[in-house]
């Protein structure tokens, strides 16, 4: 690190939004909804129209035929400050055209009833387990505007193709009695009331999950760790996961810095993912649920996310590796502690035939974009270090990236300019190979 000042930069969203929804949930797995989103314009532009993600649509019958158990999606109005607009769907893009241009700073209501019901087999958003009901990306997600355009790439079975920014949420909700509500708020109880209001800030999304019957093994430290999982017969797999997320999570505060939630929530089901405040893990994309000890992994991975994403944010579609790169640093590092590997550096060696740089938007890797991502990207942050810096220095850095980046998002070429501070280099040349200078972003 070198002596002079350094100033963030950060990436603007180019917008703010505030969301308020009335979720109701029938007997039938009916779900009807109201959305209220105010948003207001952070951008230099007028906007003749706003763009949103809605993710739902993506496993209809008419967007994913293969499905044998789709989703059903049903818009009854979408209007502006009172008057019925005008908007298209298709896939995951809902654009609402404006009949009046919205200024920069000016804010406007949108507001959304409709229904739906989960697909089984969906990805994160889906039936599972016979009788829970993940809702990821269940509303309309307001894109980012950046460039003088909406953000807003097609959606992808892989990988996170939707990025949003920070926003406020209320959720009222009203579930059958025999369900229980885990979510990424936290102000909850178990079993939760069957209705009730609840509110979060600052976060980039919310995840629901209505859940049947669960088994819940709970630590009670400064933050509450709630494990909730399926079967009987693995309750001392359930309070390993917890001992295991417990140590990880102090692990992370300590190194990195405060995690902003009085809970943290980990759903043994369905897909290995992050939301704020909640993470699932069970399975891997395709593949049968992983043994025991990848789950614990999996669960730290997962944790870790809440800094790496849940904190500092960046593009998924455009800079994946800035989550998934640090996510796996950052649970490769806790194991190097747990092992008390004071310099943990032989195990990493890089494929020479993974040529590809790092940072590239997700739709131009072909089959190996996980190793890309999960693999080289990380490989390549230890290389950032030079053999002598021992485990205490690694984590410094952290710390440093963490407080300099705590609620902003970064990209590739704001993660460059850091890392020049921070090991004080004078060129690119340490970037050469896996980072290539980004030509959309960061105008
Ligand atoms: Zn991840």
């Amino acid at each position: 690190m070198n002596g002079q000042e350094f100033i963030p930069k950060e990436i603007s969203p180019g917008n703010f939004s505030e969301y308020d929804i009335k979720l109701n949930m029938g007997n039938d797995g009916k779900f009807q909804l109201e959305s209220t989103v105010v948003v207001k314009n952070l951008s230099t532009d007028d906007w003749g129209q706003l763009t949103f993600y809605f993710i739902p649509n993506m496993f209809t019958k008419s967007v994913s035929p293969e499905l044998e158990y789709p989703s059903t999606v049903d818009f009854h109005n979408i209007s502006i400050d009172g008057k019925k607009a005008e908007y298209t769907l298709e896939e995951d893009t809902l654009n609402i055209q404006l009949m009046e241009k919205l200024k920069p700073n000016q804010e406007i209501k949108v507001y959304f009833s409709y229904e739906l019901t989960l697909p089984e087999e969906g990805l994160r958003f889906t039936k599972s387990n016979v009788d829970n009901y993940h809702l990821a990306q269940f509303y309309p997600m307001l894109a980012t505007y950046r460039n003088h355009q909406w953000n807003k790439e097609k959606y992808l079975f892989r990988g996170e193709t939707y990025h949003n920014t920070y926003s406020n949420f209320k959720l009222t909700y009203d579930i059958p009695k025999e369900y229980t509500l885990v979510s990424s708020f936290d102000q909850e109880v178990y079993p939760s009331p069957n209705k009730g209001l609840l509110e979060v800030e600052n976060v980039k999304e919310i995840f629901l999950a209505i859940l049947k019957d669960p088994i819940l093994v709970e630590k009670n430290g400064g933050t509450s760790i709630r494990v909730f999982g399926f079967e009987k017969h693995k309750e001392e797999l359930y309070r390993e996961i917890a001992d295991e997320a417990t140590t990880a999570f102090n692990y992370f505060e300590e190194i990195i810095g405060p995690y902003p939630f009085k809970q943290l929530d980990i759903i043994i089901d369905g897909l290995g993912m992050e939301y704020p405040g909640i993470v699932t893990a069970h399975t891997i994309y395709n593949s049968d649920p992983v043994n025991s000890e990848a789950l614990k992994s999996m669960v730290v991975h997962e944790i870790a996310h809440q800094w790496f994403y849940g904190m500092i944010h960046n593009d998924p579609f455009y800079n994946a590796w800035l989550d998934e790169g640090f996510a796996v640093f950052a649970t490769d590092l806790f194991s190097f502690k747990k092992l008390n590997l004071s310099k943990p550096y032989t195990k990493y060696s890089i494929d020479p035939n993974m040529v590809l740089p790092v940072n590239l938007p997700l739709d131009q890797y072909e089959s190996k974009m996980s190793s890309y991502i999960y693999g080289k990207a990380p490989t390549m942050l230890w290389e950032l270090f030079n053999k002598n810096e021992g485990l205490k220095e690694i984590e410094q850095f952290l710390k440093s990236y963490y407080q300099f980046y705590k609620y902003k998002e970064i990209d590739s070429t704001e993660f460059m300019r850091f890392a020049k501070y921070y090991f004080d280099l004078k060129d690119d040349s340490i970037f050469e190979g896996w980072l290539e200078i980004e030509k959309t972003q960061n105008e």
